[in-house]
C-alpha cells in the first residue's frame, strides 16, 4: 500500500458503508439497470466515488488502491470537476524559484509550483529563475485581456449575412447589456464580425475579471446569440463556432489576443551570460534566430519558441488551470536582441487563459498552489488575482526559455537530460 493510512480516501475508512445497498447497486451497474454517472443520485457522492472505484477494479481486474488515496475534498470534485470519478492521479509538483519580477500585479520574488513527470523541467525553470533574478527581475507587462466565445449563425444568402454582421456591431451595448444580466463580474468589452459566404460568426470578447471565464462567456454568449437570432432571422447553428478560438491553435488568437496576452522580459548582461548560462550573447542570439525563428517558420510552428508549453503546462496543472490550455501557451515567440551590454531576451504570449476562482483553482491541492503565488480567489480589485497569475507564468516560461536557449548554446542539453530525466551521473 502506497502513501499513508491519514491521507487515505476518507470513503475506504468511511464510518460504515451500508454493504448490502452498495452491492445491489452493484449488481444494478452491473445489468445495466443503474449507470456509473447515476451513483452520485444513489450514494453521497464520497461513498459514489469509491464504489465506482470498486466497480472498475472488478470489472478491469485491477487493484486502484493508489488512485483511491488522496485528500481533494470529493464532494466538490466529483460533482463541480469531474464526472464518473474514481480517485486522483497524483502528478509531482516541484518549485523553481526564487524568481523576481516587476510586473504590474506581481512585484517581488516569487516560487513557482510546477507540476510535472518530465525530469530536468524543474531544474531548468530553476537555472532560469536564477538568471533573471541575479538580472534584476523579469520585466512584465499584461497588453490586453479578454476571453472570447464566436457563435456562428448560417444567413439565407451573403447579402443576410452582411445585414446579421452590421446589425450585431450596431448593437453592442444592446448586446452588452443582455450579458451583463448574466454575470456580476464579467462585462462585454469587444464583438468582431466575420462573414463566409452564409456563414456569420459573432466573435465576443469579455473581461472576466479573476475568472479564466469559459463558462462565463458562454453563458452569456448563449443570451446574446439568442437576441441576434431573433432580431436578424440569423440560425444559430453552435455557440462555438471555432473562430473563438478555444484549444485549438489558432493564428486569430495570436493576433487578437485570448485570455491575457502577455510580455515579459530580461536584460542579461555579457558577464551573466558566461558566469551562469556558460554561453554568450551571439550565440544565444544565433540559436534564437535559427531555431525559433527560422526552424518554426520553416516548420509551419504556430510557436515560434524553445519550451513554452512546458512551463504554462506544469503551472496549469498545479494551479487548477484548464490543462487543455497549454495549447496556448505553445504560441508563445520568443525574440533575443542583441545590445550593447549582453542580450535583451522577451517572450510574448499572446494568449494564456488563466483564472483564480472558478474551474478546478478551487481543488485542494491547486488551491494551495495558488496560495504559494499570494493568487488565490478574488483579487482586490477584482480582475488583479488573475492578472498576476499571468504575469507569473509568463516570467516562468521567460526563464525556461533563458535556460533551454542556453543550455542549447553551450551544447549542454543531451547531458543535462541524461542526468536529471535518467538518472545517470558522469
Ligand atoms: P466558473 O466557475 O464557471 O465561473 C466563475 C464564477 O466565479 C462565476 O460564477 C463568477 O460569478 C464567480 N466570481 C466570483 N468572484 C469572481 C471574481 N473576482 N472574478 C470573476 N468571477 C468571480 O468559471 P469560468 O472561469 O467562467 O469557467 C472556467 C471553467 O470553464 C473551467 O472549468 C473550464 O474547464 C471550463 N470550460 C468551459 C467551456 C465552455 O464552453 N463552457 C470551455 C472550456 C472550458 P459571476 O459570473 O456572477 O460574476
Amino acid at each position: 500500500m502506497a502513501g499513508d493510512e491519514g491521507h487515505r480516501d476518507p470513503a475506504r475508512a468511511g464510518d460504515g458503508p451500508d454493504h448490502g445497498k452498495e452491492a445491489e447497486i452493484k449488481n444494478k451497474l452491473r445489468d445495466g439497470s443503474v449507470r456509473l454517472y447515476e451513483l452520485e443520485k444513489q450514494l453521497p457522492p464520497v461513498d459514489a466515488v469509491r464504489v465506482r472505484r470498486e466497480f472498475i477494479e472488478e470489472e478491469t481486474g485491477t487493484t486502484l488502491e493508489n488512485i483511491g488515496i488522496f485528500s481533494i475534498d470529493v464532494d466538490r470534485a466529483s460533482t463541480r470537476n469531474c464526472e464518473n470519478m474514481i480517485g486522483t492521479v497524483q502528478v509531482p509538483v516541484g518549485v523553481a524559484g526564487p524568481l523576481a519580477i516587476n510586473g504590474e500585479y506581481a512585484k517581488g520574488l516569487f516560487w513557482l509550483p510546477l507540476a510535472t513527470t518530465e525530469g530536468a523541467l524543474i531544474a531548468s525553470v530553476n537555472r532560469g529563475a536564477g538568471a533573471i533574478t541575479k538580472a534584476g527581475g523579469a520585466e512584465v507587462r499584461i497588453l490586453h485581456d479578454g476571453m472570447t466565445r464566436a457563435p456562428v449563425f448560417a444567413a439565407k444568402s451573403v447579402g443576410h449575412a452582411k445585414e446579421i454582421a452590421d446589425w450585431a456591431e450596431a448593437h453592442f451595448d444592446d448586446l452588452a447589456a443582455i450579458a451583463a444580466t448574466t454575470t456580476n463580474h464579467g462585462k462585454m468589452t469587444g464583438l468582431v464580425t466575420f462573414v463566409t459566404g452564409t456563414s456569420v460568426f459573432i466573435r465576443l470578447e469579455f473581461d472576466t475579471k479573476d475568472a479564466m471565464g469559459m463558462n462565463m462567456v458562454t453563458i452569456a454568449g448563449a443570451k446574446i446569440a439568442d437576441e441576434i437570432a431573433q432580431a436578424t432571422g440569423a440560425r444559430l447553428i453552435a455557440l462555438s463556432g471555432n473562430m473563438c478560438s478555444d484549444k485549438k491553435p489558432a493564428a486569430i488568437n495570436g493576433i487578437m489576443g485570448r485570455g491575457r496576452s502577455v510580455v515579459a522580459g530580461v536584460a542579461l548582461s555579457h558577464e551573466q551570460i558566461a558566469k551562469i548560462l556558460k554561453t554568450d550573447a551571439a550565440t544565444m542570439v544565433e540559436v534564437n534566430y535559427r531555431k525559433n525563428l527560422v526552424g518554426s517558420a520553416r516548420a509551419g510552428a504556430m510557436g515560434f519558441n524553445a519550451h513554452a508549453a512546458n512551463v504554462v503546462a506544469a503551472m496549469f496543472i498545479a494551479c487548477g488551470q484548464d490543462a487543455a490550455h497549454a495549447i496556448d501557451g505553445s504560441t508563445c515567440m520568443t525574440t533575443i536582441d542583441a545590445t550593447e551590454s549582453g542580450v535583451y531576451v522577451a517572450v510574448t504570449l499572446p494568449s494564456l487563459p488563466v483564472g483564480t476562482v472558478g474551474g478546478g483553482t478551487s481543488v485542494d491541492t491547486q488551491q494551495e498552489c495558488l496560495k504559494i503565488l499570494g493568487v488565490a480567489g478574488g483579487g482586490s480589485p477584482a480582475g488583479a488575482n488573475a492578472r498576476k497569475l499571468a504575469e507569473i507564468i509568463a516570467a516562468g516560461v521567460l526563464a525556461g526559455e533563458l535556460s533551454l536557449i542556453g543550455a542549447l548554446a553551450a551544447q549542454h542539453l543531451a547531458r543535462a537530460h541524461q542526468e536529471l530525466g535518467r538518472g545517470v551521473k558522469r
